[in-house]
This record gives C-alpha cells, sequence and structure tokens, in this order.
C-alpha cells in the first residue's frame, strides 16, 4: 500500500481538529495514513492516544516551541520534508482556511497539483482519484494526477470512512530550517467563542436562515430550532447582506462549505450558488412559502408553508419528544 500523508490541525486547546478522524479515513481507503501534526511538547502525549484511536499508521510529531516559524511557515517545511521521507502518493488536508493555506504553498515548494474540496477518495490503478461536487452539486466529476504527487483538501464532513485504531510508529522531527518565519507576531487577540453550538463546518447538523426570515430578531427562529436540535447555525448570503447573521454564518460558493447528516434550510430559494455548500447533505429538509422555489428541487423533505407558522410547531414537538 501506497503511503499517504496527513497533515492534522489542532485546536488552540492542542486537540487535534475534528475533521482528524475523517482525513485518516480516506487516507486508510486509498494507503497507508501517515500523520503529521504540528504541536508543542507537553500536548504530544494526548494527540499521539488521539491519533491511534483514529486510525494512524504512523505520525510525526513536529514539536513547536517559542523561536519556532509561525504563520504556517513551520507546517509547510516540516510537510516538504516528510514529502521526501515518505514519498506519498498524495498528501491529504483539510478544506478548511489553514488547509488550503498550507496545501497552496506546498504545492508551489514541491510542484505538485491539487485537488481542492474534494469529497470523496478511491483507488484505481494505483492513482488516487478524487472526487469533486460542482456546480451547486448538479455533476459529479474526478480528477488524479499522472505522476507525481496529489495534494487534496477534504471537504468537513463528506467523508464517512473511519480507520481502525491502530498502535502507530511515533517519530519526532524538528522544524526545518528553511522555516524562516516569513513575520513577526507581536501580539495576538484571541477571538472568544460566545456560542456553545457546534463548528458550523464539521457540524453533522445544521439549520440555516435565507431572506425568508425577514429581519434579524426574526433569526432567533432559526437559533430555536438548531439549539432543539443540537446544531450549527448557517445562513444564506441574502440573510448575511440584510444583516440577519454574522458573515462567518454563510453557507455556499463564497462562505462555508457544509456536508452535514442533516441541512435544515428555512426561506432559501436554493440559488446555485447556496446549493454549492450545501447540497452534499446526506438529508436535507427545506421549509419555503414558494412551492416552485429550487431548494425542494433537492430537498429530501420540502415543507411548503410559512415558515413563521411551521417552525415554532416543529420546535415545540422536538423539545416535547426530547422531554
Ligand atoms: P431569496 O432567493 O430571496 O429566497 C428567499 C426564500 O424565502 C424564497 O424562496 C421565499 O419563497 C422564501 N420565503 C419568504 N418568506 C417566507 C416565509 N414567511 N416562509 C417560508 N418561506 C419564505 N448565496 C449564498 O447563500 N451563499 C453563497 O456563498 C453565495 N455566493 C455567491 C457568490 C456570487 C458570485 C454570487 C453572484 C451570488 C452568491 N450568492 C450566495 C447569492 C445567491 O445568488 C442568492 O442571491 C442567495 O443565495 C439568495 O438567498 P436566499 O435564498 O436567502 O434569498
Amino acid at each position: 500500500m501506497s503511503n499517504i500523508l496527513v497533515f492534522t490541525e489542532t485546536t488552540n486547546g492542542g486537540a487535534p481538529a475534528g475533521s482528524t478522524a475523517a482525513l485518516i479515513g480516506a487516507a486508510a481507503s486509498v494507503g497507508t495514513p501517515i500523520v503529521l501534526a504540528v504541536t508543542t511538547a507537553d500536548r504530544s502525549p494526548t494527540l499521539i492516544e488521539v491519533l491511534s484511536q483514529c486510525g494512524a499508521a504512523r505520525v510525526v510529531l513536529v514539536e513547536l516551541n517559542e523561536q519556532s516559524a509561525k504563520l504556517g511557515a513551520a507546517e509547510v517545511a516540516s510537510l516538504e520534508r516528510a514529502v521526501q521521507e515518505f514519498s506519498p502518493l498524495a498528501v491529504i488536508l483539510d478544506h478548511s482556511p489553514i488547509g488550503r493555506m498550507v496545501a497552496g504553498r506546498l504545492a508551489a515548494r514541491t510542484g505538485a497539483a491539487i485537488a481542492a474540496d474534494a469529497v470523496g477518495l478511491s483507488l484505481e490503478a494505483d492513482e488516487v482519484i478524487a472526487t469533486h461536487s460542482v456546480f451547486g452539486g448538479d455533476y459529479v466529476t474526478e480528477s488524479t494526477v499522472e505522476g507525481g504527487l496529489m495534494i487534496i483538501t477534504l471537504r468537513s464532513g463528506a467523508i464517512s470512512a473511519r480507520a481502525s485504531s491502530a498502535q502507530p510508529e511515533v517519530s519526532r522531527m524538528n522544524v526545518p530550517d528553511d522555516a524562516s518565519p516569513s513575520a513577526t507576531i507581536i501580539g495576538t487577540d484571541p477571538l472568544v467563542m460566545e456560542s456553545e453550538r457546534p463548528d458550523l463546518a464539521a457540524a453533522s447538523i445544521v439549520v440555516s436562515g435565507g431572506r425568508g426570515i425577514g429581519s434579524k430578531e426574526n433569526f432567533s427562529l432559526v437559533e430555536q430550532l438548531a439549539d432543539s436540535l443540537g446544531a450549527a447555525v448557517g445562513a444564506s448570503r441574502a440573510a448575511v447582506d440584510a444583516g440577519y447573521a454574522p458573515q462567518n454564518f454563510q453557507v455556499g460558493q463564497t462562505g462555508v462549505a457544509v456536508s452535514p447528516d442533516l441541512y435544515v434550510a428555512l426561506g432559501i430559494s436554493g440559488a446555485i450558488q447556496h446549493k454549492a455548500g450545501m447540497q452534499t447533505a446526506k438529508t436535507i429538509v427545506a421549509i419555503d412559502k414558494n412551492e416552485e422555489a429550487p431548494i425542494l428541487e433537492v430537498a429530501d423533505f420540502g415543507i411548503v408553508g410559512d415558515l413563521f407558522s411551521v417552525v415554532p410547531q416543529l420546535v415545540e414537538e422536538i423539545n416535547r419528544r426530547r422531554g
């Protein structure tokens, strides 16, 4: 089996990002997953434990210190060295802002090709085939690289494959010397997460509101349904532009791409740019008063009705059943 290099991001608390199990699962479906994680020495033991549970065959830890290069330089240089050492068939990263940034810089350094925003992987004749959902999910395309390294960013939530737990061989790599800092960070202002809701990109349930919600105040209806389901909250661009929801809630082509188990659209017509970010959801429920709204063409369950009448009943019933 060919080596597949996986780059796992870590949270500020040092835990592997939520996408880790899916990235390793995808890698294991086409080869042997070698996981590279950039961390600090005190966080390594927990990290190794989680990566074992996720099925890493080998773990390469790059331990940072105060002097280490910042802003992705250490990650890119370490991955480049790991590519030289393990000659992987492919490098897999999350399609997150960090994953995309690292993927692009690694491709520039190694001369590799990138397959961005893949929703599936397969192996054919020793070539990794990446599957993409394009044009708002209306088409599925495949891409590969004939000879040479392939760098793939995977859409969070799109991969259901999981690897069995393993006992990985663990090695440590010093941050390569050529990872010189390209900038100096003179201060940081941590963003305080005010919400206890799940992260939008990785959530298994997403409830989104569109222009049909009508006002910022009414958007609390979206939040009520989301909270009754334990879901993340999303929005269409029209809702964001109208100021009903913050920009980081936007789902779609120019927002976050989500692939949850359940996506609930409230007052969203289903423009192609919105569908581009949610059509790979496993089950789609849409509530819209217009029976010709395009969202109803992709919905598994569509409710034609006034959301201000339907959603409160839904919330009440869900809360009643949950006791
Ligand atoms: P509308 O299209 O106005 O739909 C509102 C829906 O609410 C209608 O179907 C209506 O019937 C329904 N409704 C109204 N009142 C009620 C009610 N009381 N009860 C039930 N239903 C009701 N859009 C995105 O979402 N994400 C993107 O990333 C994105 N990127 C874009 C990039 C580009 C380059 C461009 C040009 C556009 C992009 N857009 C994006 C915008 C996109 O084209 C649409 O304009 C937008 O998605 C529409 O949002 P909406 O469905 O909320 O609004």
